[in-house]
C-alpha cells in the first residue's frame, strides 16, 4: 500500500490491534476524482463522544473572523481596504470615469485625488481652523493647532505646519511645512497602514520619520503605535517564541547524597 511505502503508516497485526489500549479505528472510503482514486479517512468520525481531529493539537487561528469583517463594513458609509484603493476610487470619481473603468488614472489624477482626500479630512477634523485661516485670520486660541503656528496653503487649500524652519535652505518645502492631520480620522489611519505596509512593517520610529516627511499627525507616535498594534503583519514580526514548560526531573537526577558513579554493581 502507498501509505506503507512512503512510511506514513506501518502494518499492525490483528492480535496487537485487539490487545492494545491505544488503538482507534478510522472509517475510510474510496473517492474517484479526475480519474484518480484516493483513500479518504474520516477523522472527524465520533465514537463515544470522541474523534481523532479533536485530540490533535490545532495551531492558532490566523484567519480573520467573519463577524469582525462584517461589523467593520458597517462602521462607515463606504468600505475601503487601503489608502491606495481610496485614492484610486477618488481619482475615478473625480473624473467621472465610470465609462472608462478599464483605463488606469494618470499620476496627475492620482495626485489631485490625494490632495482632495487630504482636504476633506482636514475639513472634517478642523472645520473652524480651516475657515479662519482661509479668511486670513489667526486660529482661535483654544485650537489644538495653536502650537504649530499653522499656515494656509492657498494653492492647495490645505493647513500646513508653520514651524520655525522657514530659513532652512536645504530642505524641501513639504518637509518644512508638512500637512496637518488628525490621528482619529479614518484617512490618517489608512495612510499610516499604507506606509507601514509599503515599508514592510518597520519599527514605529522609522514609520514616524517617513510620515513626517509629508504629514504632521497630531500625537503621531501614539497613533502609529496604535495602528501597528492592530496590524496582523506587525504582530507576526514582533511575536516572541513561547518557551515550552520543562518536564519534571527524572528520579535518577533526584537521588540526594548519591552522586553519579558512586554505586558500583
Ligand atoms: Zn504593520
Amino acid at each position: 500500500m502507498k501509505l506503507e511505502k512512503t512510511g506514513y503508516a506501518t502494518r499492525v497485526s490483528p492480535e496487537k490491534a485487539r490487545t492494545s489500549k491505544e488503538s482507534w479505528f478510522i472509517p475510510h472510503h474510496l473517492v474517484t476524482h479526475n480519474g484518480k482514486n484516493r483513500v479518504v479517512f474520516n477523522c472527524s468520525f465520533t465514537y463515544k463522544d470522541q474523534n481523532l481531529n479533536e485530540l490533535l493539537l490545532s495551531g492558532p487561528n490566523l484567519g480573520a473572523s467573519l463577524l469582525g469583517v462584517l461589523l467593520r463594513f458597517r462602521e462607515h458609509s463606504t468600505a475601503v481596504s487601503s489608502f491606495s484603493e481610496l485614492v484610486k476610487a477618488t481619482a475615478r470619481h473625480l473624473h467621472g470615469a465610470a465609462a472608462d473603468e478599464e483605463e488606469t488614472p494618470t499620476a496627475e489624477k492620482f495626485k489631485e485625488a490625494e490632495l482632495s482626500i487630504l482636504r476633506s479630512a482636514q475639513r472634517d477634523s478642523f472645520p473652524e481652523e480651516v475657515q479662519c485661516l482661509a479668511a486670513g485670520k489667526p486660529v482661535p486660541s483654544s485650537s489644538c493647532l495653536i502650537t504649530l503656528a499653522p499656515e494656509y496653503d492657498v494653492s492647495l487649500r490645505l493647513i500646513r505646519v508653520g514651524g520655525r524652519l522657514r530659513r532652512c535652505q536645504e530642505l524641501e518645502p513639504d518637509v518644512i511645512h508638512p500637512v496637518v492631520l488628525d490621528p482619529r480620522h479614518v484617512v490618517t489611519k489608512l495612510l499610516i497602514r499604507q506606509v507601514d505596509s509599503d515599508l514592510k512593517h518597520p519599527g514605529a520610529e522609522r514609520l514616524f520619520a517617513e510620515l513626517r516627511r509629508k504629514f504632521w499627525i497630531l500625537r503621531g507616535r501614539e497613533a502609529i503605535r496604535r495602528e501597528q498594534r492592530s496590524c496582523p503583519e506587525c504582530q507576526r514580526w514582533r511575536a516572541q517564541p513561547v518557551n515550552p514548560k520543562m518536564a519534571d526531573l527524572p528520579p535518577a537526577r533526584l537521588r540526594l547524597y548519591r552522586p553519579p558513579f558512586s554505586q558500583r554493581d
